[in-house]
């Protein structure tokens, strides 16, 4: 690295450009899940700040990894040897037309942030479930979060981005402005450019109903069909997951439920949540009235040196011979924690030719976790791979941000042809060197060439 560029950059920026040697750099260059060894970070201010930093990268022919909250599941936020641009201090959140109750995020606040910062306007936006995840990753996955069902995932509610492109240009997308990048950026990940905001709907909340129901392992099967045929026609308020853990030789734990019923009203609540209560021998249940902020939690930590391997994908029904076949399998296997996240209402609403994000009509996402040390996959790997195997005649697609491995059948599975094709074309549009390749990546079209 020329250390005279180095400087230059560090003394045009009104951020922060952190090396090697530099206190923060450990701190800075590792993500959540992932750790990294990057040449240097950008803390960028301003975007002024991101467009020296693109420019730095092309210059430099370097890796170039784009960074808001830092929790990609694949490792892209950080890199061996590259440049991190790092947005987390574009973290505002303003309401910018109270009318509307349109706000404006900076791409690198945090969920929780976000969160906190809407409760005296009690307002609240579809997002996910943990406080320190970025607005930025999320948001252009697509976001699952509490209120899915009733409010669509986190980008149905977008208005509009403001994107720096690879060569430097500031765009506003929107539906009446660069159309085409805001289609894409709807769960088209980070391959258009570095957004360094976001203009989003917030909803009207003021207190929704949440907590976690409990039932015996011995009835998770019987629990889960029960949760299942409920969830297919439930009122849209009620968003639930159900959370199936491994015994790692122990007991089998109980079987959980989260629920968050998007509400303020406690007998409705309560008249909607009833079912959920029968479904076996009840153990326990905690479900009251919180803010919607309090309902994010903080990620759990992880025990140095293990990694999470994470795969997602959809059932379009979640039969009872699928609950068969997995919780089968999650017994066989013994080291993976199983998320079912209920979907229909709001997402299917939207065609799956609207956005980026093409998998709407499903009932549920499937997420699965297995744990251990990070160089463990000769083991691992084979019988993660064997599990999924056996849920393939259940399930379609995949959702990029649940994902640890993005290889070209990932891809695949994450954009249906129709829409990789779309993507692709508007990535030849507006990344045509795929400058911004850590992501999950879609390869420019080849642009038309302009006859004189
Ligand atoms: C503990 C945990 C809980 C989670 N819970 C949920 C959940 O409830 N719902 C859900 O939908 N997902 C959830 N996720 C997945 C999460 O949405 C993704 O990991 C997401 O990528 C994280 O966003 P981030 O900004 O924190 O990550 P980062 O690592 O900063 O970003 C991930 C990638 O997104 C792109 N990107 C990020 N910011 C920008 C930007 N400003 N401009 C351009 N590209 C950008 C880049 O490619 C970047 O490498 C969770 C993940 C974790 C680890």
């Amino acid at each position: 690295m020329n250390t005279a560029l180095v400087s230059e950059l560090s003394e045009g920026v009104s951020g922060e450009v952190v090396l090697p040697g530099d206190s923060a750099y450990e701190h800075l260059s590792n993500g959540f899940v992932h750790p990294g060894a990057p040449a240097l970070i950008v803390l960028c201010h301003d975007t002024e700040d991101v467009r020296k930093a693109i420019r730095f990268a092309r210059d430099n022919s370097l890796v170039l990894s784009v960074r808001s909250g830092g929790h990609s599941n694949a490792g892209f936020c950080t890199n061996e040897g590259g440049i991190i641009i790092d947005v987390s201090a574009l973290n505002g959140v303003e309401i910018v037309d109270p009318g509307q109750n349109l706000v404006r995020v900076g791409a690198g606040a945090k969920w929780g942030e976000a969160a906190k910062a809407l409760v005296p306007h009690n307002l609240a936006i579809s997002s996910g479930d943990t406080t320190t995840v970025g607005v930025g990753g999320l948001m252009l996955g697509g976001g699952i979060g509490w209120m899915v069902r009733k409010y669509g995932l986190a980008i149905d509610n977008l208005v509009a981005a403001e994107v720096v492109t690879a060569d430097g240009r500031v765009l506003r997308a929107s539906a009446e402005e660069n159309a085409d990048l805001f289609w894409a950026l709807r769960g088209g990940g980070g391959n258009f450019g570095v957004v360094t905001a976001f203009e989003i709907v917030a909803r009207p909340v003021r207190k929704v109903h949440f907590g976690v129901i409990t039932y015996p392992a011995a009835e998770r099967v019987t629990v889960l069909k029960g949760w299942s045929d409920y969830m297919r026609t439930a009122s849209e308020d009620v968003t639930s997951t159900v959370g199936m853990f491994p015994s790692f030789g122990e007991e089998l734990p109980p079987l959980f439920i989260t629920v968050c019923y998007a509400g303020d009203d406690p007998e409705a609540a309560a008249e909607a949540l009833r079912p959920l209560l029968t479904l076996g021998t009840l153990m326990d249940q905690q479900v009251k009235p919180m803010a919607y902020a309090e309902i994010l939690e903080p990620p759990g930590e992880l025990p140095p040196g293990w990694l999470p391997r994470v795969k997602s994908s959809f059932a379009p029904t979640c039969s009872h011979d699928f609950i068969d076949v997995i919780t089968e399998n999650v017994v066989a296997f013994d080291n993976v924690f199983v998320e079912f996240r209920s979907l229909g209402g709001a997402v299917r609403r939207v065609a799956a030719d609207a956005t980026a994000f093409a998998h709407r009509d499903v009932e549920v996402m499937v997420n699965t976790v297995v744990l251990g040390a990070a160089d463990d996959n000769r083991e691992l790997e084979p019988r993660f791979q064997e599990f999924w195997q056996k849920l393939a005649p259940f399930t379609s697609g995949a959702y990029s941000n649940f994902l640890s491995q993005m290889d070209e059948q990932q891809i695949a599975a994450v954009y249906p042809p129709e829409t990789y094709a779309r993507l692709s074309a508007v990535k030849g549009k507006y990344d045509p060197e795929n400058l911004f390749d850590q992501n999950p990546n879609i390869k420019p079209a080849a642009q038309p060439v302009a006859v004189a």
